[in-house]
Order: C-alpha cells, then sequence, then structure tokens
C-alpha cells in the first residue's frame, strides 16, 4: 500500500500545517522530511482536509511544500525487558550518551531502538501449544534484575487465540520471535519479547480498578504520618524555585516501599537534569545493595528540547510505569515538574489559535491533567494479581504562587498536598513540607487520632507565634510558651529529617508508630517548669535527646536506650502520675 501523504502549508515554530489526501487519525505519527532527515511528529489536530501536527524536533529548514509521510500509528512506546536501568528521552530514545557527556544532545531525525536486538533474555516458557489465551497472558518469563519479567501476549491483541508455539527455554534476543499464536481467522501472528502501546491510550489489560487503601510508606516521616500518599494513589508536590522539590522526589525514589520507580524530568534546565543523570546512577539501593538504576527508568527532556517532547515524555513516563503494574509489581511514577509540560501545552495550544483560557493555558489544561493523574491506581490483573501506579507530579508555579491554574487544576485530582514553603526552605527545615497549608485524604501508619492531636499542637503552637511577634514573650502566657516550645519540639526532631544520615533519612512505618508515641509523651505531659527559661532548657535537652535517638539503628540496642532515656526525662520533669501520660496516649489508639 502507497503511504499516506501530505503536503507543508504552513510553519509555527514547532507545529507544521499540512494539508492531505486520505485518512488521518489524531495522535497518529507522521514524519516530515526535510533533506534526507525524517522528523518525528503527531497530529494534534485535524480540520476537514487539513491536519496539524506537532514537531518533536526543532523545525530549521522546514517549509511550505514539504513532503510528510503518515504511519498509521499512534505515537507509541515500546514495552519489554530491558526497560529497567534506562535512561531515555521523551520518544524513548536512550540517552545514556547524555548522561555520560554533559550537554551533548542526539542528532534531530535520529531514532534508536527503544530495547535493541543486543538486549537478550533467558526466556523460561510459561504457556503451551493448544492453550487458550488472550491478551496480557503470560507466555513466558525472562529474569529482569531483581524481577521476573512476563512476556505476554501484547495488550492490543483484543481475539482469543490459541498458541501454536512457544520457544523452549533458552537466551534469546529481544527481537526473536519466541511464540507463535493463531487468531479465529486462522491467521498465525509471530510474538517477540517487545510489543508497543499508544502512550496516550491507558493500559486498561486488567479486570477490575480498587480503591487506593493501603499506605505507600516512603519514609519520609512527615509525608507517612501526616499527608500520607496510597499504593495507586496521587499526590503532588507544588513549590517555589529552589524549595526541595526535585530533592524530595529524589529521596522517595531511593527509600519509598515500591518496586519500581519510573522518573519523569520534564522540561528543567538542561543542567540539572544532567546533574540527575550522573547522580542516580552511583546511588545504591538501600533494599538490594545494588544500582538503584536497576529498578528505575528515567525519562528525560530538558528545557532545551522542544516543548512537543516535554508532552510526550509525561505519557511514554505513566505508559511503562503501567507495563510494570501488570507484571504484579508496584510502580511510582514522579513527574518532575508537570509545570513545565502545562508550558508545552500552554505553546502548542496558542500556535493552534485556540480560545484561551486562564492565563492563557489551553481551556482543557484540566481534563488533560486529571486524565493523567488518573492513570494512576491500584487494579486486580486478570490472573487476580495485583499491581499499582501511584503518581506523584511536582507544580513549580512563578512565584510560588498557588492560586494558578496548574496547581489548582491538579489540586482537585489528586489524594494527596504537599506544599513546599520558601519560609521553610529558606529557614534549612527539610523537607520543605508545609505541615498547616498541606493535607491528605489518605490514611497512613500512625492512628489518626494520635496525629489530630499533634495537629492540633501545631497550630495552637503557630498561634502562640503568630502572637508572640505582637506582643513579645513577656506577653504571653508560660502555658502558651510550653505550646510553642512544643511545637517546634516536634517539627526539629519529627517533621525534619536529614536526607544525608544514613539512619534518619528513612524511617520505616514501625519506627514511626515507635516513634510517635514516645514524641506523645513529650507533647501530652504536664511539665512542672516555673519559667519560660527552665521550659526552654527543658525542651531543649529533650529536642537533643530526641535527635540522638532519630541517628540511633532501629531496634538496635542504643535505640531502646536512649528510648528509655527521653521518658525517664519526661517523667522526671512531669507533673502526671505515673502512667497518666500512657493512658492519654492510650485513648488515642484505634
Ligand atoms: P526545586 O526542585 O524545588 O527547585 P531542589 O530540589 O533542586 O529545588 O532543591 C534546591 C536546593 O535545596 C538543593 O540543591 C539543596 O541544596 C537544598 N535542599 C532541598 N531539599 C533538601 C533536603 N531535603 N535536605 C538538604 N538540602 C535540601
Ligand atoms: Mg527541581
Amino acid at each position: 500500500m502507497e503511504p499516506k501523504k501530505g503536503t507543508v502549508v504552513g510553519v509555527t515554530g514547532n507545529m507544521v500545517r499540512v494539508s492531505y489526501t486520505g485518512d488521518v487519525m489524531m495522535n497518529e505519527v507522521g514524519y516530515l522530511k526535510v533533506g534526507d532527515q525524517r522528523l518525528k511528529s503527531e497530529v494534534i489536530r485535524v480540520r476537514g482536509r487539513v491536519a496539524e501536527l506537532q514537531v518533536f524536533e526543532r523545525t530549521k529548514g522546514v517549509g511550505i511544500g514539504d513532503e510528510i509521510e503518515f504511519t498509521s500509528e499512534l505515537l507509541a512506546v515500546e514495552l519489554g525487558p530491558g526497560l529497567l536501568g534506562q535512561i531515555y528521552d521523551g520518544l524513548q530514545n536512550p540517552l545514556p550518551e547524555l548522561a555520560r557527556q554533559c550537554g551533548f544532545f542526539l542528532q534531530r531525525g535520529v531514532y534508536l531502538n527503544a530495547l535493541p536486538a543486543e538486549l537478550k533474555f533467558e526466556f523460561t516458557p510459561a504457556a503451551e501449544p493448544g492453550d487458550t489465551v488472550r491478551r496480557a497472558a503470560v507466555l513466558g518469563t525472562v529474569p529482569e534484575g531483581i524481577f521476573t519479567h512476563r512476556i505476554m501476549v501484547p495488550f492490543s491483541l483484543r481475539d482469543e487465540y490459541t498458541v501454536e508455539w512457544v520457544a523452549p527455554k533458552g537466551v534469546y534476543s529481544v527481537r526473536d520471535v519466541i511464540a507463535k499464536v493463531k487468531d479465529p481467522r486462522g491467521a498465525v501472528i509471530p510474538l517477540t519479547m517487545v510489543f508497543s502501546w499508544p502512550v496516550k491510550r491507558p493500559i486498561d489489560a486488567f479486570r477490575e480498578r480498587l480503591k487506593p487503601a493501603e499506605p505507600l510508606i516512603t519514609r519520609v516521616r512527615i509525608v507517612d504520618t501526616l499527608f500520607p500518599v496510597a499504593r495507586g494513589g496521587t499526590y503532588c508536590i507544588p513549590g517555589p524555585f529552589g524549595a526541595g522539590k526535585t530533592v524530595l522526589q529524589q529521596i522517595t525514589s531511593r527509600h519509598a516501599e515500591v518496586d519500581v520507580v519510573v522518573i519523569t524530568a520534564c522540561g528543567e534546565r538542561a543542567g540539572e537534569v544532567v546533574e540527575t543523570l550522573r547522580e542516580f546512577p552511583k546511588i545504591v539501593d538501600p533494599r538490594t545493595g545494588k544500582s538503584l538504576m536497576e529498578r528505575t527508568v528515567i525519562i528525560c527532556n530538558t528545557s532545551s528540547m522542544p516543548v512537543a517532547a516535554r508532552d510526550a515524555s509525561v505519557y511514554t513516563g505513566v505508559t511503562i510505569a503501567e507495563y510494570y503494574r501488570q507484571m504484579g509489581l508496584n510502580v511510582l511514577l514522579l513527574a518532575d515538574s508537570t509545570s513545565r509540560w502545562a508550558q508545552a501545552m500552554r505553546e502548542m495550544s496558542g500556535r493552534l489559535e485556540e480560545i484561551p483560557g486562564e492565563e492563557a493555558f489551553p481551556a482543557y489544561l484540566e481534563s488533560v491533567i486529571a486524565s493523567f493523574y488518573e492513570r494512576a491506581g491500584m487494579v486486580k490483573l486478570y490472573d487476580g494479581g495485583l499491581g499499582s501506579v501511584t503518581i506523584g507530579g511536582t507544580v513549580s508555579p512563578a512565584g510560588g504562587n498557588f492560586e494558578e491554574p496548574v496547581t489548582q487544576s491538579t489540586l482537585k485530582v489528586v489524594g494527596a498536598f504537599h506544599g513546599l514553603s520558601r519560609e521553610r526552605s529558606d529557614a534549612r527545615r527539610y523537607p520543605a513540607i508545609n505541615p498547616l497549608e498541606s493535607w491528605s485524604k489518605y490514611s497512613g501508619p500512625v492512628a489518626p487520632r494520635k496525629v489530630a492531636a499533634v495537629k492540633d499542637i501545631l497550630v495552637r503552637g503557630n498561634d502562640v507565634l503568630q502572637m508572640m511577634k505582637v506582643v513579645g514573650e513577656e506577653g504571653t502566657s508560660l502555658d502558651d510558651y510550653i505550646t510553642y516550645l512544643k511545637s517546634e519540639f516536634f517539627d526539629a526532631v519529627y517533621l525534619q529529617q536529614n536526607a544525608f544520615d544514613p539512619v534518619d533519612a528513612a524511617t520505616g512505618a514501625d519506627r514511626q508508630r515507635r516513634m510517635f508515641d514516645v514524641l506523645l509523651a513529650v507533647l501530652l505531659a504536664d511539665f512542672d517548669v516555673a519559667d519560660k527559661e527552665k521550659a526552654r532548657v527543658l525542651l531543649n535537652q529533650l529536642r537533643q535527646k530526641f535527635l540522638d535517638w532519630n541517628g540511633r539503628e532501629w531496634n538496635s540496642k542504643e535505640f531502646a536506650a536512649e528510648e528509655a532515656d527521653i521518658l525517664a526525662g519526661v517523667r522526671a520533669a512531669a507533673r502526671d502520675q505515673d502512667g497518666a501520660v500512657e493512658a492519654k496516649i492510650k485513648k488515642l489508639e484505634g
């Protein structure tokens, strides 16, 4: 069949207007021919005989009359073993070179295989000739890093098939045929370990979507205890430039209790991205002792790459995340920053001369953001197993003002909000999540009433602080002052966490629960102190002890000794009768 062709009738930045004959679909891929280069493009609007395409490359040299060849295929990614450990651009070109040579970019129009034929895996068959299979059925498995990677019937095959042949156990290239299946009309379809899936369509090869109920432990205390994330849930991290969004995502990618992490570094400055790419492979996975990269995929686009590629990178990332979910794994997708992606949408919308919405973002901004986050979820697979995709996105609003369309659209759809504050990052109170503004709809590892009791102290402590700014310390009552000291104590020993201390950097759920009870013993105690100075000294002493305790290995002898020491210190300083504080804590349980 003759390939469908079109002719360029207009060029606006990264958008070309093309007149064509035949049928052209939305999101169909076309290649724009410039000299001997072929530039990948995607149809983003069709009107009559004219299609508009976003070009994923610089359009220098493109002119009226240039030819475009349509592929009849939607923008898609390749899925198969070997994705883990890769660093791709938004179009799934491997970018190891970029990581090695700072600032080096691929030449335009060069598209590499995401999963090259040199990649080989040991295949163990799981299906037999004669078996009846549907999409996502397991034909065999290969080991990939620490996981068993399922080689499945491609998700786009929607019939019932009979297995004709499966390759015997052995080492094969990802491009070798490892099975043949026959469709209901008798046609034989050869299958390899790799198949493709259109990125803008959620992978729907599962039985049902479940409500996210189980917490995803990130081991960041302020997140898990105060503003928890759920497996299969969504959350966002808005914050001004430099407040610690990227660092917080890196900490999470290292310590969160998930199997696979997919990072889309989208539109940040090239220097920052190169930094990530250089640092990441060196990071040791605290769970396996191997490189963290072995269970990570990075999709990266810098602000110097064409904006259309940012759009692609977000979808490429989430599609790869969904693919690993199909293996029965828990996947965390971290998008940094979704604002850059939204800016790309704004730019393309402007070129399409659409009627702009708020701050010139397209009117459909909200629905596009919503449908991105809707791809998160805990699902029951066809085999009854569970898999999840959790999505966390950063938002970087200009000036840190959350009253803007991207932050607001995101807040409408996510389950948790971790708002970073300039005030806290300036004071180096990391992670700089604002405990008074953030929220979560999910439940975490610590009993909700205990958390509520402490949040109440935080709120009251802040009230006292604001009042003190007006009336001074002298004008503040001793009781109020102690409340303020307690809230500061909680902030210092629990909310702040030292990312560079090997122990403090990551706190598991059991330890959070244990710490929280000791913390409550301090916060609920009725301290017998004569004046503010004595109160300050006491809380400072306790803080120091607690900080030391934070550095002790979980469940070590020192851990227990230090805990007992803190509790003894509280008892000695409190008016409460023996057991009274414990009783108060007990009442908050359940
Ligand atoms: P953003 O992505 O919000 O612009 P970054 O995550 O790049 O900000 O953080 C900016 C800087 O702040 C980092 O380079 C680091 O010096 C400091 N920083 C951020 N978070 C932490 C943290 N948890 N611990 C220590 N330093 C941090
Ligand atoms: Mg950043």
